[in-house]
């Protein structure tokens, strides 16, 4: 099935049958609709799969997917047509250009945290692009699987976009059928298991990777708004967000101040029944997982929170005061990402000791600062390598579609959103084309006109005169 289904849609693709601009626009405006008319059934499939709150999933899925909709509506023309560059003076009368070469058959395999918004995001980038796509929604999110299955089929011919739903294995089944290009969002580990599979075919490949993200709170933040901000981005979806603060580092004189100011605003957050207002956990196995987090001997540590049932962790904190870095590494939850809401909080007395401790860890996807001390800003940002982030906030950098949006290292490979999302589905393909007429310096016998010096000349004169 899954190879007459790559091979279907490489014979759409060859025929051209949809890659015309105005194939690729009417296919984004059909999805568009598609979005406002099943709105209250994403909401309800988001509900069963996560617990989510219909506010956050609506902020977090359906208008961010809107959002990336009509931007790329807006900019789609521009890629669909040539783009001239500059031509060197050494090229004289000559035309280069730029053409968005769609690759073909693009997969894309997305997780379960933003069901929604991780699959259809990349889609709009995909198919703006002028490919054609298979969509792989994560399995542990059946129900987002189930709305996401009824649209598609609903608007595209299965030759142009389909869903097909399974497991890591039907996923290698469609990686064997080499796809022209691979778009993964999920763990770094899964992340490796996916560029092994597209290295024997030479597939190309996005990979937007997790990470364990740091969030420095430095003597000169404003405390409060720290912690109104750290406590949203960090217990939205229950903690389950590739771009959350993992763990916090606060200067050791600010700490008791912000540890009540943190612990306010959870309760005005989340009220008196946190594990009924937060978000569920996926799984049983995830929710082990991270309750594991919570067992481990915290001898270490303060731990403020920690309540769980039916899947659900009230928002936690863990004080681990001054430990370091090396300290640090040997504590279960500092070894892998912990995608659940509960907060570890180290101390430091010098930025130089914090950005040790940073690089301790691999290159993380975010990195957010809370400082109004503009040389601290300039040292964080110089000092260490991250996907992307935000000063004195979280998140909010992936929400703006003109910034690029992905990690590096172990915490991912490319980048999309926005016009981003166009190139990361094209091959740009460099054309010069060359006139009739030309100065002809460059044939055999290269002694009869030119040689090394007049070659020498016409070099300085071009630099001389910047042509
Ligand atoms: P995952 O890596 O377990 O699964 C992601 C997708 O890969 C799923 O569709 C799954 O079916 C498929 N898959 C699983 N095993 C496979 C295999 N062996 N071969 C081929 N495909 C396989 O990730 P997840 O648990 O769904 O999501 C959580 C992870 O995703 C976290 O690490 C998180 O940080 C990351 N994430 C990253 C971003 C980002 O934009 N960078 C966004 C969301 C989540």
């Amino acid at each position: 099935m899954v190879k007459e289904l790559v091979a279907s849609q490489k014979k759409f693709f060859l025929q051209n049958l949809g890659t015309s601009t105005q194939y690729r626009k009417k296919a984004l405006l059909n999805l568009q609709s598609a979005i406002y008319k099943y709105e209250q059934e994403i909401l309800d499939a988001l509900h069963k799969d996560l617990g989510k709150d219909p506010t956050e999933g609506y902020m977090s899925e359906i208008m961010r997917v809107l959002q990336e909709l009509n931007h790329t509506l807006k900019i789609l023309a521009h890629y669909t047509k040539p783009q001239t560059v500059k031509t060197p003076f050494t090229h004289f009368m000559g035309k280069s250009q730029i053409y968005y070469d769609p690759y073909g058959v693009v997969l894309i395999i997305s997780p379960w945290n933003y069901p929604f918004s991780l699959c259809l995001s990349p889609l709009i980038g995909a198919i703006a692009a002028g490919n054609c796509v298979i969509l792989k929604p994560s399995e542990y999110a059946p129900h987002t699987q189930a709305i996401i299955t009824k649209i598609i089929q609903e608007i595209f011919d299965p030759s142009f976009v389909c869903v097909v739903c399974g497991d890591g294995e039907i996923t290698q089944q469609l990686l064997q059928e080499k796809p022209d290009y691979v778009f993964f969002t999920g763990s770094t580990q899964v992340g490796k298991i996916i560029a092994s599979a597209c290295a024997p075919n030479l597939i190309p490949y996005t990979l937007e990777l997790g990470g364990k993200n740091p969030c420095i709170i430095d003597k000169s933040a404003d405390l409060a708004l720290s912690a109104r901000r750290i406590v949203w981005g960090k217990f939205f979806n229950a903690g389950q967000t590739c771009v959350a603060p993992d763990f916090i580092l606060i200067h050791c004189s600010i700490k008791d101040k912000f540890l009540k100011l943190i612990q306010e605003e959870i309760n005005r957050a989340f009220s008196a029944t946190p594990l009924e207002t937060i978000g569920t956990i996926i799984s049983p196995t995830h929710f082990q997982r991270a309750i594991k987090f919570l067992e481990s001997p915290h001898s270490l540590g303060k731990v403020y929170g920690g309540q769980n049932k039916n899947q659900k962790i009230e928002p936690t904190l863990i004080d681990f005061g001054s430990l370091s870095h090396t300290q640090a590494l040997q504590l279960p939850l500092m070894q892998e990402e912990i995608f659940a809401p509960i907060l570890p909080i180290f101390t430091y007395e010098e930025i130089q000791q914090c950005i040790q401790f940073i690089l301790a860890f691999e290159k993380p996807l975010a990195l957010y600062l809370f400082s109004q001390n503009k040389p601290i800003q300039d040292q964080i940002l110089s000092s260490l390598s991250f996907g992307g982030g935000c000063i004195n906030d979280c998140i909010m950098h992936i929400t703006n579609p003109h910034l690029p949006f992905g990690g590096v290292g172990n915490s991912g490979i490319g980048s999309y959103h926005g016009k981003y999302s166009i190139e990361t589905f094209c091959h740009k393909k460099s054309i010069y084309k060359s006139p009739k007429w030309e100065l002809p310096l460059r044939y055999r016998p290269y002694t009869h006109f030119l040689g090394i010096s007049k070659l020498k000349w016409l070099y300085f004169l071009t630099r001389y005169l910047k042509l």
